[in-house]
């Protein structure tokens, strides 16, 4: 642990102290941010156990308030020389949107990030390989935790598998820092190659970037194609890179970012908050503690989580959760909802007859679907489509997600791998 004081900290202590900061955070966001001065006029004074009174943040409507002449949108709340670095979110949706930083900003992103991701077992003295192009993205900033960790950390950047094949073999790193779909096709790459991952020094794969690495069939097929334990990660560009870490207990991620940011769970359609305890499901959001730059109160984050509450026997203590998805990627078929990597996750139970590989193809454009929907289920090499073997993955999605599907086999080699994140959902 990095910071065992603060790690261990009861979570009620841990809270008295965010209490403080968050009012604090407050105080500086109606004083410096022109956004949540707006948004909170006629708002309640309140603390954090109230933080629900106040209203969420939609990116939408940060991303309204950017004008050339305030590219940052109107919550940049700091001085323009206090900015010592401007990020870029990958802009799934359109043009990329900036986040500045300031020195304190970005030292508290580090730390966050290097507990995050220590809590995956990984020690000062190994070597870790990264395949992010981390460039305008924030993620380098969780790039620099791995020094902050003292590891010695070898960028080979996405896009270059033999690059990054011939560092695990010639440099002998113990962890690998990817995509979980990055992941699962590099196994398949190694093999082709004549390649045995299990006999290299890889001995943990940290995955991040996209929602599937704490899925337990997916890691599995993860973790055999490996020889090595394979652990998540989670961050959200606006907020931090690595918010959350799992560690070796593989039961949700802990958050790393403790006292620098807030977690609350909403129901992702009414936006009303939920309680955050065991076994609670919703959408994240997160609210900063002491950010200056752009700081963001109730910020949505699209990801629909899972929460876990029970004590972690490494000793960290708060609220971990798992991600199931982006509520970007949701479909609701007659009412139930449905995730993409949960369709993946309860194929991937089928190995070794498929590959792992499936393509969610909605007939209609929209989130509202009607059953059956159509999946692509991509088998495994050289497997023949058995319509007994489709009609035993309808029968289990039936059963695990309650969703009507219609299974299409499809050889293997016919769905697009990914060297960053990969498409489940065929719009
Ligand atoms: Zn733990």
């Amino acid at each position: 642990m990095l910071e065992p004081e603060v790690e261990t900290r009861p979570w009620d202590e841990q809270f008295a102290l965010d209490d403080g900061a968050f009012r604090a955070q407050l105080a500086y966001l109606r004083e410096r941010s022109p956004f949540y001065r707006e948004k909170l006029a006629g708002a309640p004074q309140v603390g954090l156990a109230e933080i629900a009174r106040l209203p969420l943040t939609d990116k939408s409507e940060l991303k309204a308030t950017v004008t050339p002449e305030r590219p940052f949108g109107s919550h940049f709340a700091a001085e323009p020389s206090e900015i010592v670095r401007i990020y870029s979110t990958s802009g799934t949706t359109g043009t990329p949107s900036y986040v500045p930083l300031t020195t304190g900003d970005l030292e508290n992103w580090v730390t966050g990030s290097a507990r995050s991701y220590a809590a995956s077992g990984v020690t000062a003295g190994q070597r870790i390989v990264s395949t992010y192009n981390a460039g305008p993205f924030v993620a380098g900033a969780a790039l620099t935790a791995f020094e902050r960790i003292g590891l010695c950390h070898i960028p080979v950047g996405t896009g270059n598998t033999e690059r990054l094949l011939r560092a695990i073999e010639v440099l002998r790193p113990h962890a690998v820092v990817l995509t979980p779909s990055y992941a699962a096709s590099l196994v398949e790459s190694a093999r082709e190659r004549d390649l045995d991952l299990h006999t290299s020094s890889v001995e943990r794969v940290l995955v991040a970037g996209e929602p599937g690495g704490g899925e337990p069939a997916f890691r599995a097929s993860l973790e055999e194609g490996w020889g090595a334990r394979v652990t998540e990660a989670m961050g959200i560009g606006d907020i931090g890179p690595s918010l959350w870490g799992e560690c070796e207990e593989q039961d949700g991620m802990h958050l790393g970012t403790r006292g620098f940011v807030h977690p609350e769970l909403v129901d992702s359609e009414t936006g009303q908050a939920l309680a955050l305890e065991d076994g609670a499901a919703g959408e994240l959001v997160l609210t900063h503690l002491q950010h200056r730059a752009a700081p963001l109160l109730r910020f949505r984050t699209r990801d629909h989580v899972e929460v876990r509450t029970s004590p972690c026997p490494c000793g960290r203590t708060g609220p971990r959760v798992r991600c199931v998805g982006r509520t970007d990627d949701m479909l609701i078929v007659r009412g139930v909802n449905v995730f993409p990597s949960a369709v993946r996750e309860v194929v991937s139970g089928f190995a070794p007859d498929v590959s792992g590989h499936v393509l969610v193809r909605p007939r209609s454009p929209g989130v509202k679907q009607d059953p059956p929907l159509p999946i692509w289920v991509e088998l495994a090499r050289e497997a023949d489509a058995d319509p007994l073997l489709a009609q035993a993955i309808r029968e289990r999605i039936r059963a695990v997600l309650v969703v009507q599907t219609e299974v299409e086999l499809v050889p293997w080699g016919s769905l697009q791998r990914s060297e960053y994140k990969s498409t489940l959902l065929d719009r």
